[in-house]
């Protein structure tokens, strides 16, 4: 899942609007934050296969740090913990911190719809899990695609744009982001292992500070 995982972070502004954008997308995305790091330290593996899903030729046979229950249960506590640890004495930080968390958490059940039973409930023993939607195409386009406007309609509606940053800047995220889906669903196989983590870890590193400073020339209110 791609632009879905993004959807939970757009609607997270609504239920904590004084978290920033950057923020949100880092919580539900940090365990495809921390995924391509673990593969340059050879410590998580994938392999491109073809056919191996009608949409996703991504085979994750190995990745038991950033993706299996358990992990994402400690990762999503971490985040929540952090989270509360450095707003010490601001009101609301535990309560704040527990909806991060449940947005790290989120990443692992909505990969849990779409990926075929190779999610870990325990690392390297399994059992293992997923309900494999991404074999059935127009489903899981259409899921994840009402997913993301909805995700989107809640983040406009709760914020508005302070000047053009936070208006264009906004919408070529969202446009990137939906590109790179796409992209993605339909497009070729990228090539193997290395220059997946590289990729996808470039990429985060442009993606969470560019919603932040969209966050940042957007106001509270409707
Ligand atoms: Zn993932």
């Amino acid at each position: 899942m791609f632009v879905g995982h993004f959807a939970v972070g757009l609607a997270g502004k609504r239920a904590a609007p004084r978290v920033s954008l950057g923020t949100w997308f880092l919580a539900v995305q940090f365990l495809d934050l921390l995924w391509p790091v673990f593969l340059l330290l050879d410590w998580e593996h994938v392999r491109v296969t073809p056919g191996y899903t009608r949409l996703s030729p991504l085979d994750f046979y190995d990745y038991p740090l950033s993706h299996s229950l358990l992990a994402a249960v400690f990762w999503s506590a971490l985040f929540a913990a952090v989270w509360a640890v450095l707003r010490r004495g601001r009101p609301g930080r535990l309560r704040i911190g527990l909806l991060l968390g449940a947005g790290v958490l989120s990443h692992w059940v909505l990969d849990f719809l779409t990926h075929r039973p190779d999610l870990p409930l325990l690392p390297k023993m399994g059992p293992y899990a997923g309900l494999g939607l991404w074999d059935h195409p127009a489903l899981a386009i259409a899921l994840e695609g009402g997913l993301y406007a909805l995700g989107i309609f809640l983040y406009v509606r709760s914020t508005r744009a302070r000047d053009t940053a936070g208006r264009a800047g906004l919408w070529a995220l969202l446009l990137l982001l939906l590109g790179l889906w796409l992209a993605s669903a339909f497009g070729p196989p990228p090539e193997e292992d290395t220059p997946i983590a590289w990729a996808t870890l470039s990429l985060w590193l442009v993606v969470f500070p560019w919603a932040g400073w969209v966050d940042r020339h957007r106001e509270i209110g409707p």
